[in-house]
């Protein structure tokens, strides 16, 4: 999908080429990650141009027509590979700026001591100007072309440290300066009311969050409660055999549907590791969410519930709002 010139003031999504009208995303895998290279991970990165082609075709192939990377500021982003891979493969990419939690920063990097302005000033030349190709460590270089088109967040298991609520002040501050939406790693699906506590006070509309991995907390109550918040919520553990089987999502996907939230729902698969791609030999692998839980989730629910969930809903969620800047 190739970017095309918009009407000044029109919705969009800012993919690695440029905006694009939000009704042509087609299906979005709302949250995976196609470079990614963090400490908490060890052996467990992938940088690779290459393997990545295979895998993003695949997911072509399966129906995937825009992948949401959500590696965060100083994770491995790759702004240039992302700018190729999306070329080579037709897929819109949209990238993340933001920061994860503090697992996967190595002591004494930047982003634990900086202050909340300089964290939220990151942030904003992310998505307004291009992101910086080493995430501010080393050489000055000149900024990517590429912006960023959403912003990630991460807290711990049960806490949020004090560093992780700085940087949460400063994503939802820069959140609210551009209307951006916020996509919050959620450790085991716990916390969720402070985080959306947090970016509120800080400016950030509840519409404007999404909270990532509830299903590793697959409690339909508690969830049914947050999206009456507005809050929007992103499941992520399909094909995550080792936590659950995909019926346990497909009960809850179910129960939230007929509590009248199917419009605050988003799937990706979060494939955070060289171990789940099938590029590297392993699996699941990026088609996954098509080919395997798609099909059972229509089943259920039937088209509609189904499209909204897989097209709709992150269009709405990823668009920049009308007169945003860009
Ligand atoms: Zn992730």
């Amino acid at each position: 999908m190739q970017p095309e010139p918009l009407a000044p003031g029109t919705p969009r999504v800012q993919t690695v080429l440029g905006p694009v009208d939000p009704s042509r995303l087609g299906v979005v895998d709302a949250h995976d990650h196609l470079f990614l290279d963090s400490p908490a991970l060890k052996g467990q990165s992938f940088g690779d141009l290459e393997p990545m082609v295979a895998e993003v075709e695949e997911a072509r192939a399966s129906g995937i027509a825009t992948i949401v990377e959500m590696t965060p500021i100083g994770l491995g982003r790759r702004p240039d590979r992302m700018r190729e891979l999306s070329w080579a493969t037709g897929v819109a990419i949209v990238a993340a700026s933001g920061y994860h939690r503090d697992a996967h920063y190595p002591e004494g990097h930047w982003v634990h001591a900086a202050p909340v302005e300089l964290l939220a000033d990151r942030i904003l030349t992310d998505l307004r100007a291009g992101m910086h190709p080493t995430d501010w460590l080393g050489a000055d270089v000149p900024l990517d072309p590429a912006r960023a088109g959403a912003i990630k967040g991460g807290t711990s298991y049960h806490r949020i440290s004090p560093s992780e609520a700085r940087r949460l002040d400063a994503i939802g501050g820069a959140a609210a300066a551009t209307g951006a939406a916020v996509l919050v790693h959620a450790e085991i699906g716990t916390m969720a009311h402070e985080i959306v506590d947090r970016l509120e006070a800080a400016g950030t509309s509840a519409d404007r969050i999404a909270l990532a991995h509830m299903d590793r907390n697959p409690d339909a109550e508690l969830h049914a409660e947050v999206c009456a918040r507005g809050v929007i919520l992103e499941y992520d553990t399909v094909g995550r055999t080792k936590y659950h089987p995909d019926s346990v999502v497909l009960d809850l996907i179910e129960r939230m549907v007929s509590a009248g939230h199917g419009s605050r729902l988003m799937l990706g698969l979060d494939l955070g590791q060289r171990d789940y791609l099938r590029a590297y030999g392993g699996g699941p692998g990026l088609r996954y969410l098509m080919t395997a839980f798609a099909p059972r989730l229509r089943r259920r629910l039937g088209d509609a519930a189904v499209d909204a969930i897989l097209i709709a809903n992150p269009a709405r969620f990823y668009a920049l709002p009308a007169g945003s800047a860009g």
